[in-house]
C-alpha cells in the first residue's frame, strides 16, 4: 500500500490541506522527508528543486541554519507558556519597523485566523456588517471569506462552500479584481453599510495577477471617502515583494494588514496589524474579543524573528530580485523560442505561467487557462526534479537559497518540457 493510500484511510483525502492531494493535476502526491536550502527530498530519496517553498513562507529556503539554531536554543527552554515572552516583543517590533502602515500588531496562528480577526475588528470599528472581497482572491477559510474564493477552493471548483450559512455569505459582496467600477457600484448599492474592503494587493490565489495602473490607489481613495477600512491581505505579499510588502512597493496606506507565511519562517503564525487607534479596540484594551492558547508561541516567534532579520540585511531583496528575474526571463525566452504566446505574470520573487494565450489581468482571464495542459506540464516538471504547485491557480516562489545553478537547470528543464509538449 502506498503512503497516500494509507493516509487516505485516516485523513480525509489523505491530506491536511486540499491542494496537496494533486486533485486537479491527477496522480498521487509525493511524500516529503526533508528539505535543505532550495531542495526537497521525497521518501524515496529523490531530489527536487522546490518552487513551492511551503506555499510561500520559506523565502530563505528550507532548514536555514540560522533559523534552525535559534529554534534549538529556544526549545531548550520550553515550547509554550501561555504567558508573555520577550520574543513576542522582538517580533512585533520588527513588524512595526518593516511594514509602513502597522503601528501595533497581534499574533495569531494562521492566515485564516488573522483575516477572520481583522474582519471582526473592521466590523466593530465601523459598526457596519458588510464586507467587499474580490472574486478569485483567497483569504483563508473562515465563513465570511469562503465566498467566490481562489486557491484550493478554486482548484477544486468549490469557490463557495456548503456549510457557510447564506446569512453570512450575504454579507460578503463580490467585486472584480482590477475593476474599480465594480467596487464603486457596490458602494452605491450599499451606502454606509460596508465595513471593509479586503484585497490581495497582488493576487496570488488565482495564479499571480498584478494590479493594473491606479487600481490600488483608486481603491484606497474610494475606501477613505466612504469611511470603509481597507484591509490588505499581505499573507503572501508581506515581506515578499519588499521588506514592507505590497504597501511599500505600491505606496498604499491600508488601515489593517494581515500577515502570515513568511512572518512565521515556516512555523504556524499569522498576524494582523494597523493603526493604533483601530488595534486598541482589541481585547484586553478594547471590547473586540480575540484570543489564542498558542498565539505568540516562542518557537514560532523565534523562526519569524530570524527570518525577518535576514530579510533586513543590506541587499537581500536586490539579490532575490536579480535571481528571480533571471528565471522569469529564461521562462519568457523559452516560450518565445517555441513560438508560445502563453501569459506569464511575475513580480519580484513570485510568478505564474498561465496556459492561456494573451494576457491575464482578471479572474475571468485566469479561469480561461487550460488546466489540463498545466497538469501535463506540472507532472513533466516534477518527473525531471522541479517541484511546482500542483494547481494552475497558485504562484511559484523563488527563495534566497536558490542558486545560479538551480535557476539555469530549471530554465533548461522548462524548455525541454515545453518542447516535448508543444515542439514539432
Ligand atoms: N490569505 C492569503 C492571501 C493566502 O494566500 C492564504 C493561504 N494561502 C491565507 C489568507 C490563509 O492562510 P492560512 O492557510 O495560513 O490559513
Amino acid at each position: 500500500m502506498s503512503l497516500f493510500e494509507e493516509a487516505k484511510k485516516y485523513i480525509p483525502g489523505g491530506v491536511n490541506s486540499p491542494v496537496r492531494a494533486f486533485g486537479s493535476v491527477g496522480g498521487e502526491p509525493v511524500f516529503i522527508s526533508k528539505g535543505k536550502g532550495s531542495k526537497i527530498y521525497d521518501v524515496k530519496g529523490k531530489e527536487y528543486i522546490d518552487y513551492v517553498c511551503s506555499w510561500g513562507p520559506l523565502i530563505v529556503g528550507h532548514s536555514n541554519e540560522r533559523i534552525v539554531s535559534r529554534l534549538k536554543e529556544v526549545i531548550e527552554n520550553g515550547t509554550s507558556f501561555g504567558a508573555p515572552t520577550e520574543l513576542e516583543i522582538e517580533l512585533a517590533k520588527l513588524v512595526v519597523e518593516y511594514v509602513p502602515s502597522i503601528e501595533m500588531v497581534r499574533m495569531v496562528n494562521s492566515g485564516t485566523e488573522a483575516v477572520m480577526s481583522a474582519i471582526r475588528l473592521a466590523r466593530a470599528y465601523t459598526d457596519r456588517k458588510k464586507i467587499v472581497k474580490f472574486e478569485g482572491c483567497y483569504h483563508g477559510h473562515s465563513d465570511s471569506l469562503l465566498v467566490k474564493a481562489g486557491s484550493g477552493a478554486l482548484t477544486f471548483n468549490q469557490p463557495s462552500s456548503p456549510g457557510v450559512p447564506d446569512e453570512f455569505a450575504k454579507l460578503t459582496l463580490i467585486a472584480d479584481y482590477n475593476d474599480i467600477e465594480s467596487v464603486k457600484k457596490l458602494f452605491k448599492e450599499n451606502k454606509d453599510e460596508i465595513a471593509a474592503v479586503i484585497i490581495e494587493p497582488v493576487a496570488g490565489n488565482m495564479g499571480v495577477v498584478l494590479p493594473k495602473g491606479n487600481f490600488l490607489k483608486e481603491l484606497e481613495s474610494v475606501c477613505k471617502n466612504e469611511g470603509t477600512l481597507l484591509i490588505f491581505d499581505e499573507i503572501i505579499t508581506g515581506f515578499r515583494l519588499a521588506k514592507g510588502g505590497a504597501q511599500e512597493y505600491f505606496g498604499i496606506d491600508p488601515d489593517i494588514t494581515t500577515l502570515g507565511k513568511i512572518i512565521g519562517g515556516g512555523l504556524p503564525v499569522g498576524a494582523y496589524g494597523g493603526k493604533k487607534e483601530i488595534m486598541e479596540m482589541i481585547s484586553p484594551v478594547g471590547p473586540v474579543y480575540q484570543a489564542g492558547t498558542l498565539s505568540g508561541n516562542p518557537l514560532a516567534m523565534a523562526a519569524g524573528i530570524e527570518t525577518l532579520k535576514i530579510l533586513g540585511e543590506e541587499g537581500f531583496y536586490d539579490k532575490l530580485r536579480e535571481k528571480s528575474n533571471k528565471l522569469w526571463e529564461g521562462f519568457r525566452e523559452n516560450c518565445n523560442k517555441l513560438g508560445l504566446k502563453f501569459a506569464f505574470n511575475c513580480i519580484e520573487s513570485m510568478g505564474s505561467l498561465f496556459f492561456k494565450e494573451g494576457v491575464v489581468e482578471s479572474f475571468a482571464d485566469a479561469v480561461e487557462s487550460d488546466t489540463k495542459l498545466y497538469a501535463t506540464f506540472f507532472h513533466k516538471m516534477l518527473a525531471k526534479g522541479i517541484n511546482l504547485a500542483p494547481s494552475q491557480f497558485e504562484a511559484m516562489f523563488v527563495s534566497s537559497s536558490h542558486s545560479e545553478e538551480d535557476i539555469d537547470k530549471t530554465i533548461k528543464i522548462h524548455y525541454e518540457v515545453l518542447k516535448e509538449m508543444f515542439g514539432n
